[in-house]
């Protein structure tokens, strides 16, 4: 029996054949009674019966690509955040409804069952989850792509709140297995460390070297409406010789594992931070542990079916999220000058047409930089490599610019000043064809800063592909009651084809549509409002205006700028507390990295300004707030249908894109926000009327630094906010330990105010003031939300996965022979043709 045999079979009857699988999944690879299962065994059980069904897409898609000598799309990210899969891959399948009624048969409760699984949180936040997203649109589209990155055992942290202040506690995420992943112990690479480089003439030889093998584990990613799929391959460090077996027998039971323990420890664990540089020696050597394991993989794969290797860029791509992979270059040319015999010159070539790379931030701590000497220790052919590329692109520069030893050391691939180090950013920049921001601002932004140089030298190579998010997981699975009332009016097809929103527009107006959708929105609240009662034991009001900040905690993100309004707003009520106050709960979430203290300080005013409004009588149920721990993409899945405020406040020029934002307007929340990252263009798109924009602009902000920005001269003008400062210096939030937020009230009126918070407070209040006024409009509050969906048709990562591949990637997508049977959903033929 072949493949196509067994899926017609699988076709013959939906349910039963689910039903068997399942029971047969429980019985035999679980060896569990039916009788005695639990539903975490049924959920088990389910997965990986859905999952033979993605392994036989994987293959067929597998099986097209290489008919059609599809070009080969790689994407390297040190991060993948997921979240979960189960939901995702029945409504891939178009099999929700066949697997409700095979468990209702099999007598379990599937109400609660997607639940239990627990996420893939193998990332810490935006870049990792548009990595995810990408995935997602690539298979949508039916390109030949295929993400790599690293298989940790550990995601990231799990964030509890004790007494107001963050603990985190490490997540065991493969604890009751992964049903989703396949083990390929046939997939194994060497991954060299260490040593020192011998000539041989002309060649070098890489020797004495420790060495860590790297094993692939594959995970399906469905694509949406299509039978295309693509892989995610992530590597899991194994140590090269198992342990010491004279050690062990001798008693030595520490010494006997210790190596292979060490080289484990490589995919061990997260880095809990994306925005600072994590400084130490481990991450490099994820960093290129993944890169060389992917690069052997890649440049086997196209050996095995090609012998020119300068044939490379017309059959790869290779996409770097970011600098953590630019290992990947010095790699790609080791392998192919001391591997492959190449000459230096025709590498080079080379990789300047396979790499593309895109860059995530613009802040100068945030900017990876290797020390040189660490390199050199840690791998000394490919710091030898950086070397001889900076030489030819010092030289490439003196020929075209003359003999400018200033433009020299401002570009050089090596940062001379103090302790040497490698510009990582730099060499990403001249390795690659192509380098783009992430939105209009950003790109913009980074040609004016922190690459002005380079986009005077190349400026073909900079170019902007603003981020997006799959309209599958943000609006159809998070958000099923919108998503039913969007399908009655416009159908089905905005799944695939997101700008089909706009058919919404002329709907805003109409009085029984806004009715239906505030009816949705208010069962997204009432969701929200029943987690917090469950884990938190707090009741919120879900017809109270949600004013929801989540994202991670960071002094740039601005959750302190939000604190202060929330501050302003108590002292306010408790002035006037028979007023007529619009109720409103705010709502914040977000893990703060381990050793930013500053943002876990933030963290815990949250929590004590939560503590006295929410139990301040003078207050009752004017004023809400709460933190709501561990955020995570299934937590974002419940959070983001239930907001009817988005706050996007960074400081603008910080902010590179977002994608929280595109998730909220998503679900019909309006957005109060800066001129920052991607708010610019929803601003474009959901029409200057339907947001609430404040505060200064990046012109004005580097105005204002440029002037030397005095925070001190607008606490002295301002009386409602000297009071909200004094509170914070004074301990009003915490009398348990007064001094507590001294350094809060430093950062903001002595040492700068970096951020500029105090500088957009009365613009950022006068704002909400206004959001106010609209809420009590219920009508036209819900017309400009109605307006905010019907807008963001064109923040869909399909449209800028279908820009990557146009103009960076030049990658078409496969056609996969149509299946011999479909059932349900939307069966457009895959296209990319974009927004
Ligand atoms: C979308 C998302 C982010 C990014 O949010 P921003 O507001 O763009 O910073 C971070 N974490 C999770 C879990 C997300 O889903």
């Amino acid at each position: 029996m072949n493949l196509t045999d067994l899926k017609q079979d699988d076709a013959a009857d939906g349910v039963a054949t689910l039903k068997r699988s399942i029971a047969s999944k429980l019985t035999y690879t679980m060896g569990k009674d039916p009788a005695a299962a639990q539903p975490q065994d049924w959920l088990h059980a389910t997965a990986l019966a859905v999952h033979d069904r993605l392994l036989e897409r994987g293959m067929q898609t597998e099986a097209a690509q290489a008919r059609q000598d599809a070009k080969r799309v790689y994407y390297m990210s040190i991060e993948f955040l997921i979240g979960r899969s189960f939901t995702n891959a029945l409504l891939a399948l178009g099999i929700q409804g066949d697997v409700r009624q095979a468990l209702v048969e099999l007598g379990v409760d599937v109400a609660r069952l997607p639940d239990l699984e627990p996420d893939a949180a193998l990332g810490n936040g935006g870049l990792g989850r548009l990595a995810a997203c990408f995935l997602d649109s690539m298979a949508t589209l039916g390109l030949a792509g295929m993400g790599y990155g690293i298989r940790y055992d550990y995601g990231m942290f799990k964030q509890r709140i004790v007494d107001g202040r963050q603990v985190e506690t490490p997540d065991y995420w493969l604890a009751r297995g992964n049903p989703w992943e396949v083990a390929r112990p046939d997939v194994q690479y060497r991954v060299r460390f260490g040593g020192r480089v011998e000539a041989d003439g002309e060649r070098m030889n890489w020797v004495d070297t420790h060495d860590v093998l790297a094993m692939a584990y594959d995970t399906i990613v469905p694509g949406y409406a299509t039978d295309a799929t693509n892989t995610l391959r992530l590597w899991s460090a194994r140590a090269d010789r198992e342990f010491d077996l004279a050690a062990f027998n001798g008693g030595n039971y520490v010494a006997a594992v210790e190596a292979k323990n060490g080289a484990e420890n490589i995919s061990r664990v997260l880095y809990p931070d994306d925005s600072t540089l994590a400084g130490r020696e481990l991450r490099v050597r994820q960093e290129y542990f993944f890169c060389a394991a992917s690069l052997q993989d890649i440049v086997g794969r196209f050996l095995a079916k090609y012998d020119d290797l300068d044939l490379l860029p017309e059959h790869v791509a290779i996409h770097l999220n970011d600098t953590h992979p630019v290992l990947a270059i010095p790699e790609l040319m080791r392998i192919l000058i001391d591997e492959q015999g190449l000459p230096f010159a025709r590498a080079w070539t080379i990789v300047q047409k396979v790499f593309s790379y895109t860059n995530h931030t613009l802040m100068q701590e945030a900017l990876e930089t290797w020390p040189v000497d660490m390199l050199g220790r840690l791998l000394p052919r490919h710091l030898q490599l950086i070397f001889d590329i900076n030489a030819i692109f010092i030289e490439s520069i003196t020929e075209e610019y003359g003999a400018d030893v200033d433009l020299m050391r401002r570009v050089s691939l090596i940062d001379e000043h103090g302790e040497r180090r490698v510009r990582m950013g730099y060499l990403a920049v001249v390795a690659s064809h192509k380098v783009n921001g992430v939105s209009a601002l950003h790109s913009d932004l980074m040609k004016q800063s922190i690459f002005a140089d380079f986009a005077r030298m190349y400026p073909q190579r900079f170019n902007n592909k603003t981020n997006g998010i799959t309209p599958r997981r943000w609006l159809s699975q998070a958000n099923p009651a919108l998503s039913a009332l969007i399908d009655e009016r416009i159908g089905r097809g905005w799944r695939r084809h997101l700008e089909q929103l706009a058919g919404l527009r002329e709907s805003a107006a109409d009085p029984v549509f806004g009715l239906r959708f505030r009816a949705a929105k208010l069962v997204n609240k009432q969701r929200l409002a029943q987690y917090v009662q469950e884990h938190l034991g707090l009741t919120l009001d879900p017809t109270s205006l949600f004013d929801v900040q989540v994202k991670r905690i960071h002094e740039y993100k601005r959750q302190l700028l939000n604190v202060l309004h929330v501050i302003t707003r108590y002292n306010r009520i408790v002035a006037d507390p028979h007023a007529d106050w619009v109720p409103r709960t705010v709502v914040f979430a977000g893990k703060a990295a381990s050793a930013y203290h500053m943002a876990k300080q933030i963290i815990k005013l949250i929590n004590d300004v939560a503590t006295t409004v929410n139990n301040d009588p003078r207050v009752g149920d004017k004023l809400k707030v709460v933190f709501i721990p561990n955020y995570s993409v299934s937590l974002a899945e419940i959070i983001m249908p239930a907001a009817d405020l988005s706050e996007q406040i960074s400081t603008a020029g910080t902010e590179a894109s977002g994608t929280g934002n595109m998730k909220f307007a998503l679900n019909g929340a309006l957005t109060i926000g800066t001129l920052d990252g991607a708010n610019v263009e929803m601003r474009e798109s959901v029409g200057a009327d339907n947001i609430f924009i404040f505060g200064n602009t990046t012109e004005q902000v580097d105005a204002l630094r440029a002037q030397g920005y005095r925070p001190g001269a607008i606490v002295e003008q301002d009386a409602e906010l000297r009071q909200v400062l004094e509170q914070l210096r004074d301990g009003a939030f915490s009398p348990d330990d007064k001094g507590r937020f001294q350094s809060i009230y430093d950062v903001l009126v002595q040492w700068g105010d970096h951020y500029l918070l105090l500088a957009d407070y009365a613009a950022y209040v006068a704002a909400q003031d206004q959001v106010d006024r609209l809420y009590r409009q219920p009508e036209e509050w819900t017309r400009k939300a109605i307006l905010n969906v019907a807008g963001m048709g064109g923040f869909s990562s399909d449209r800028t996965i279908a820009e990557y591949a146009e103009d960076i990637w030049h990658a078409r997508p496969v056609d996969l022979a149509p299946p011999p049977e479909r059932r349900g959903g939307d069966r457009r033929a895959p296209d990319v043709s974009g927004a």
